[in-house]
């Protein structure tokens, strides 16, 4: 069974990391837990299970941890989208605002076709800025997001809110206000 009070017991708040101010929400002591990580990942694959999507995209870097896992348990071809300059054959990208400033994200070009159903994954999501720009390039490949999903939500960051202002389904594990 889920328990979101041992997950949460094992994401690490450090404080003014990357810059003062910013409480940074340290994922590397769940993953220390096979425990832990079990939960987490079964929690995922319980879920969509059932669920009618054909990709998984996973977001560079910590969201490739649970997606990989995910898209291995549940048979589905995994996408990389990645930060600047990583992919070796054409991209498409999209900048996007994040907490800490100006990024662009990449994906391979030909990922993804017309008719293609994704559900996008990440770590955590602050600001949305990462899996809007996910969303935008897998629109722009004439595929659809199925659903945003997450470990952390920081609902006051506003990103799972843009996301389901955008039309997209937001599900993350837990949340810290
Ligand atoms: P957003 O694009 O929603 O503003 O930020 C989410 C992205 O930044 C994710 O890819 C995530 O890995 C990273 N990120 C931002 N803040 C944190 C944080 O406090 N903890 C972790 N683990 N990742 C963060």
């Amino acid at each position: 069974m889920f328990d979101e009070f041992s997950i949460k017991s094992l994401i690490r708040p450090v404080p003014d990391f990357p810059k003062p101010g910013v409480v940074f929400r340290d994922i590397t002591p769940l993953f220390q837990s096979p425990r832990a990580l079990r939960l987490v990942a079964d929690s995922f694959i319980q879920r969509y299970v059932e669920s009618d999507f054909s990709h998984i995209a996973a977001m560079d870097a910590r969201g490739f941890l649970i997606g990989s896992i995910i898209a291995y348990e549940l048979n589905k071809p995994l996408i990389l989208f990645r930060k600047q300059g990583k992919l070796p054959a054409d991209v498409l990208a999209e900048s996007y605002q994040t907490e800490y400033g100006e990024a662009l994200l990449e994906v391979h070009a030909d990922s993804l076709c017309e008719g293609d159903s994704v559900l996008i994954f990440d770590d955590l999501i602050a600001t949305g800025g990462t899996l809007l720009a996910a969303a935008r390039l897998v629109r722009r490949m004439g595929a659809t997001v199925h659903e945003a999903a997450a470990i952390i939500d920081l609902p006051e960051l506003g990103g799972s809110q843009k996301l389901h202002d955008s039309g997209i389904p937001t599900f993350c594990l837990t949340a810290f206000a």
